[in-house]
């Protein structure tokens, strides 16, 4: 058979589906970008990493195997992309996915392909994909920029019997937008009516991919702060940067979403930006978002106040607390009767265990650690105060994740949360 009719055509959901991806070049960090955007836990492997699968790595996007392909990294995906440079490996991945049954995808190879990616068009409500079966990837090019060139009108049709009130984005004008812990669902209304109405978008590097890609393609995306460089003096000038670029974006006429993982005012620095923009007398409008914390509990069903169990709820910045004389937490003048929830702890998670140990916290006090709550990855890890130290280290905890502790931690439940805790933890073995 020739031309696109042995194939069917479907839209395939991939959120939450596990997406290997063979291969870190730039053809697998096309790949990559497109998984990411719909919600995909993504694995890569690779000798190496090309820069912007790099960043996602660091970012906690990924999860990364570097060295040669085996079969053996099959297990559990329900989606297969081979992208690298040598056919011979490409060749194998298509052969073992086939064997397993696991739709394949090999770039610049449609014999090797069980599944084939068509020219896409994506617009903010509709997809249109174009084939030709692999066998001409021009001319499909060519049917899309067609389509392109009319999106005008095919969006003025789609406008048509529409009456959602339209959230516009104000040239001149800066916002800054909580964007909630990760999940793009947990955006507000309002944060997503900007960000697709943004002419400028200037995001931290929490703020995942598949939130990043709700702004228009065209829209100007900067970031700034790196991980592992949020405190210090290169977070200073960082923080300068930032501040320079928003008030130079607004005052260039562009409508500027600041976008901040959570919510802008907890640990986000969202006052220090208003303070500036204040003092510049540039036009700002704080929208909130879900800070990391009330998504982690939710996402781990963990009642910050409970009737008779918790009545307080203590956000603390866990890498702050140990100043050089002693902590700036006061961590004995804590509430033994609420919830505490630790911000940016992982690196101090042993000091935190102590600390709350001298300050009089029961050894049996439960805690949770939820890392990545709310995305793909998320991983919630139970237990209580004495064996803190102990899961921490064995289990890897990577930031970002919440510490919380205090008996309202297992007040609901959780086995359904743990069951969904350890088949992730199986695949990522
Ligand atoms: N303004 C943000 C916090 C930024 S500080 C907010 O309101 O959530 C960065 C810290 O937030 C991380 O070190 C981690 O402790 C927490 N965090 C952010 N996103 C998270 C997530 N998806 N899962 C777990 N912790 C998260």
């Amino acid at each position: 058979m020739s031309g696109s009719v042995e194939y069917l055509p479907l839209f395939h959901d991939v959120r939450g589906a596990n997406a290997l991806v063979v291969g870190g070049g730039t053809v697998a960090s096309r790949k990559i970008r497109a998984l990411l955007s719909r919600g995909a836990v993504v694995t890569v492997v690779a000798k190496e990493f090309s820069r912007p699968v790099a960043e996602w790595i660091r970012r906690g996007d990924l999860r990364a195997i570097q060295g040669r392909f085996s079969p053996g990294h099959l297990d559990g995906a329900a989606l297969v992309f081979a992208a690298t440079d040598d056919r011979r490996v490409n060749a194998e991945v298509s052969r073992e996915a086939i064997r397993r049954n696991i739709p394949v995808n090999v770039a610049d190879a449609p014999e090797l392909c069980s599944f084939i990616l068509p020219a896409v068009l994506q617009e903010e409500e509709f997809t249109l994909a174009v084939s030709t079966g692999g066998k001409n990837p021009g001319a499909a090019r060519s049917l899309r920029e067609f389509l392109e060139q009319n999106r005008e009108e095919i969006s003025v049709r789609l406008e048509r019997g529409r009456r959602r009130k339209r959230i516009a984005a104000r040239k001149g004008k800066v916002y800054i937008v909580g964007a909630g812990p990760g999940d793009p669902d947990l955006l507000t209304v309002r944060a997503l009516g900007l960000l697709r109405s943004a002419d400028a978008v200037v995001y931290d590097y929490l703020v995942p991919e598949e939130i990043l890609s709700l702004a228009p393609s065209k829209a100007l995306k900067l970031c700034y702060a790196r991980k592992g460089k949020t405190s210090g003096h290169g977070a200073a000038l960082k923080q300068i940067a930032i501040h320079e670029a928003t008030v130079r974006l607004a005052r260039e006429g562009r409508s500027v979403v600041r976008l901040k993982s959570g919510d802008s005012l907890v640990f986000g620095r969202g006052g220090e930006e208003a303070e500036h923009l204040a003092r510049e007398g540039v036009e700002f409008e704080i929208v909130p978002g879900i800070t990391a914390a009330i998504g982690c509990a939710a996402a781990a069903r963990i009642p910050l106040t409970h009737r008779g169990v918790s009545s307080s709820v203590t956000f603390i910045a866990g890498h702050e607390a140990f100043g050089k004389e002693g902590g700036a937490v006061e961590w004995d003048r804590l509430p033994k009767d609420g919830t505490l929830a630790v911000y940016m702890g992982v690196s101090r998670v042993e000091a935190i265990a102590r600390e709350l140990g001298n300050a009089g916290f029961a050894p049996n006090t439960p805690f949770a650690v939820v890392e990545n709550g709310t995305r793909p990855a998320q991983r919630v890890l139970r237990g209580i105060l004495a064996n803190l130290a102990h899961i921490a280290n064995e289990q890897a905890i990577r930031s970002p994740a919440v510490l919380f502790v205090g008996r309202s931690v297992d007040a609901v439940p959780y086995e359904t949360v743990q069951e969904m805790t350890d088949e992730l933890f199986a695949q990522s073995v």
